[in-house]
């Protein structure tokens, strides 16, 4: 059996970008290597990796698990079960954050729920003077951080912690999150990647907020004068999410609409 053949049986079952994508990785090679070696024949073993990974994405797995890759913002990030596949949607978060603090001299910057780390290191990549921090409650999630934070040479301060409990002593100029916002018992857990994901890294109580109203109640305390907090949130929570955020004191409070032109980023400025 060539490369091709595998390719096109691959392709009745599932999607053909998802076939190349594990082909290319089963292989160790990149998309356009597949081309380059279309016509070899492969070996016994290859075929039995690739069948594996085949009928583990026809079962539903994510590719990003199937691969433990996913690229965020650029960046190449390692990804496994333990943590929330980085979703394009929040590209949004990294822009506004990024835009607020691109004058200040040093700003520090805190990535509450961090997961894969794909925030904080999106912003430390593209903004190097900022310091940024990143915590999570999840070890298994720290360490995925930690490791992607080294592969990429950025320097991040990790911090343990179930939301800001244990966060003390530190004020931040941007406090960023995408916490869990999904409602228990919505019908998308049952759909696509999200059967496999994390649920503490989704589901955000009976109305999706809890998480939300949790960063909105003990964030503002840990913002510096005129700094802010910008949060991630589902299609149809923007009217709740700045209800919260007035409610805990800030100001400006706006929300900003994802490619979709869906809601998907509220955020508000501190003064004290
Ligand atoms: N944006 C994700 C989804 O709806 C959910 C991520 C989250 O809960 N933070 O698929």
């Amino acid at each position: 059996m060539t490369l091709d053949d595998w390719l096109r049986s691959a392709r009745t079952r599932i999607d053909s970008r998802d076939a190349q994508v594990l082909a290319a990785h089963a292989l160790g090679c990149d998309r356009a290597g597949l081309i380059a070696r279309g016509r070899e024949v492969l070996a016994e073993e290859s075929v039995a990796a690739l069948d594996a990974l085949l009928e583990r994405r026809a079962s539903g797995e994510p590719v990003a698990y199937l691969v433990g890759r996913r690229e965020f913002f650029g960046l190449e990030l390692a990804v496994a079960p333990g943590v929330l596949i980085p979703r394009p949607d929040t590209e949004l978060l990294v822009e506004l954050a990024l835009a607020r603090i691109r004058d200040l001299e040093a700003p520090r910057v805190l990535d509450a729920g961090t997961g894969s780390g794909a925030i904080a290191l999106a912003i430390k990549a593209n903004c190097p003077q900022a310091q940024v921090s990143a915590l999570d409650r999840s070890d298994v999630a720290l360490q995925i951080a930690r490791n992607n934070a080294q592969r990429l040479s950025l320097e991040i301060g990790f911090i343990a912690s179930n939301w800001l409990e244990s966060v003390t002593g530190h004020e931040f100029d941007c406090i960023v999150s995408n916490p869990p916002y999904i409602r228990a018992g919505d019908e998308h857990l049952a759909q696509g990647d999200l059967r496999f994901e994390p649920e503490t890294a989704l589901v955000g109580g009976t109305d999706g907020l809890d998480d939300l109203r949790r960063l909105c109640g003990s964030a503002p305390a840990r913002i510096a004068p005129g700094g802010c907090l910008l949060c991630e949130h589902g299609h149809d929570q923007a009217p709740a999410v700045r209800a919260l955020m007035r409610c805990a004191g800030l100001t400006d409070v706006s929300s900003w609409r994802d490619l979709a032109g869906i809601e998907r980023v509220t955020g508000g400025v501190m003064w004290r």
